[in-house]
């Protein structure tokens, strides 16, 4: 029997495979549509996503090597379309910036890595039906009955998986219509522009890889609308025309627009999964929450999720994880759905500042725009936020304050530690240089050759495989007990030598 079933072969679903693969799990993904969606869609991947995207290789290179070659990098990012932006230059990560690249490109490399690989992804497959029982799950797909241990539902916004396994989708209904297209503009651009009128709407152009922009925004009359409307308007064809007419109403002109590669309307519903995981099933991705469109984080936070969840679900199915892991503090559900709960909060305060369409909603943008351009405390954190890296996880009340933080991309004495991390492996930094002799089947030790900054007086420090701190002391008394409490189902002590 297959190990795991991933439905929807997207972004999130190629991910999960990826990385479950890569940690000797049998997968299969089932994927409806023939080809890769050829829309743009998300145009922007944040730090942290460059970063977990380099724990896979495409050739002799990581994806996100590729992707930095080809994309634009930005250094600031927006929040609500403000004029004054998040700084990025200054974070800690080799991708201080964010980084413009259209979505099919992304899942286009996933893509080529799965093929590399052998991992089986069955196109113009739907999963029609969604079966668990105590032992295994099992899917439908046409006439046939696939059965494996596990169920990913990385299957979209409307996911069946969701559905059929009774998860409630839980959240707000939308009230706004935004637009978005992707064109040719006859007045070329080399930065974002943003434009808010509390009497029109709001609108942006942010310029993409080969001379096509983006531009999205909303009307003031697609604001304020009942969920019926809303869905009406997003059902009505929206055509080049509308969106000429949409400028030059909300910007005073058009821009040149043409030639658009596409267009489409979406909502601001603000959703996501009462539970990430029931049973034997799990969701990530949309199929675990959506929002609306802004500051470009949908696609970043289902990759933050595949990352997070193959390597406890690899555990699980090796047969090491502990209870932790499997439903306990750092289980899947536990970790990864207080951070769509934030996501959804973040995208409906960007919400309410980018259409209140009022004197009131002026003097509110103009407040927080002040408040971000100090670049002090609250851009700090909305820049933590955004960009993924500030993302921590619980830390238990005793323990070292960098535990669950993200770890920094620190030299080693080969390579750096997001090169080195593998999903079903530790890594255990020695910072002091004497470090006793570690027995640990899962745990890989390393010298650290430079101290990162806010790491002083740490001794050591276990590294979890998706790159946060799962542990960190200044000596090594109890170091054993953390090893085994993370890499051992019944926590028999880790063997350290010469203590
Ligand atoms: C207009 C727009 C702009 C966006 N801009 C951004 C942005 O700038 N930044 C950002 O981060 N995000 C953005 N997003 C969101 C981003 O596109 C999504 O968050 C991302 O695609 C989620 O990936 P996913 O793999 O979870 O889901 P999807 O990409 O939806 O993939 C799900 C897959 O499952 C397949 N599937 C569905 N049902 C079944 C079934 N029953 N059986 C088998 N297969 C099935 C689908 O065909 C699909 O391939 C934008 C979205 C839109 C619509």
């Amino acid at each position: 029997m297959m190990d795991v079933i991933v439905a929807g072969g997207g972004p999130v679903g190629m991910m999960t495979a990826a990385l479950l693969h890569a940690a000797g799990v049998t997968v299969e993904v089932y994927e409806r549509d023939c080809e890769i969606n050829p829309q743009s869609r998300a145009t922007t991947l944040h730090p942290r996503t460059l970063e977990v995207l380099t724990m896979l290789d495409h050739g002799q290179r990581r994806i996100s090597d590729v992707l930095v070659a080809e994309g634009i990098q930005v250094p600031h990012a927006h929040f609500a379309m403000l004029p004054q932006q998040l700084d990025y230059r200054d974070l800690d990560t080799p991708y201080p910036y964010l980084l413009t690249i259209p979505q099919w490109r992304t899942e286009q490399l996933l893509a080529e890595h799965l093929h590399a690989h052998a991992i089986a992804v069955h196109r113009g497959a739907e999963v029609t039906e969604v079966e668990q029982s105590a032992d295994e799950v099992r899917i439908r797909v046409g006439e046939t009955w696939r059965t494996a241990r596990y169920l990913v539902g990385a299957d979209g916004a409307h996911s069946l998986t969701r559905k059929a396994t009774g998860i409630d989708f839980v959240g707000t209904t939308p009230n706004v219509a935004v637009f978005a297209a992707d064109v040719h503009l006859t007045e070329p651009m080399s930065s974002s522009q943003f434009f808010w009128s509390p009497v029109a709407g709001h609108a942006a152009t942010v310029p993409l890889p080969g001379g096509i922009y983006r531009v999205f925004g909303a009307e003031i009359a697609d604001a304020g609308l009942t969920a019926e409307q809303v869905r009406r308007r997003q059902a009505e064809q929206f055509t080049l025309a509308d969106l000429r007419e949409a400028l030059i109403r909300i910007c005073g002109r058009d821009f040149g627009v043409h030639n658009p590669v596409w267009l489409s309307r979406s909502s601001n519903s603000g959703r996501h999964a009462e539970h990430f995981r029931e049973g034997r099933i799990m969701l990530a991705g949309d199929a675990a929450h959506v929002h609306l469109p802004a500051g470009g984080q949908g696609l970043n936070v289902g990759l933050q999720d595949a990352t997070n969840l193959a390597w406890k679900l690899a555990a699980e199915v090796n047969g090491w994880a502990p209870e932790r892991l499997v439903g306990g503090e750092a289980g899947y559900d536990r970790e990864r759905r207080p951070v769509a709960q934030r996501l959804v909060a973040n995208t409906l305060a960007q919400d309410a500042l980018m259409h209140t369409f009022s004197d009131a909603g002026a003097a509110l943008r103009e407040m927080v725009g002040g408040l971000i351009a100090r670049h002090g405390e609250v851009s700090g954190e909305l820049s933590g936020w955004l960009s993924g890296l500030a993302i921590s996880y619980q830390r238990p009340d005793a323990a070292h304050p960098l535990v669950g933080t993200k770890a920094p991309d620190i030299p080693l004495a080969e390579g750096n530690l997001l090169r080195a991390l593998r999903p079903d492996r530790f890594l255990l930094l020695d910072l002091s240089g004497d470090l006793p002799h570690v027995v640990s089947a899962r745990v890989d030790v390393t010298v650290v050759t430079r101290r990162p900054t806010g790491w002083d007086g740490v001794a050591v420090a276990l590294i979890r495989p998706d790159g946060h701190v799962a542990y960190a002391a200044e000596g090594y008394d109890g170091l054993s007990e953390a090893i085994s409490a993370w890499t051992e189902p019944r926590h028999q002590p880790a063997h350290l030598g010469e203590l």
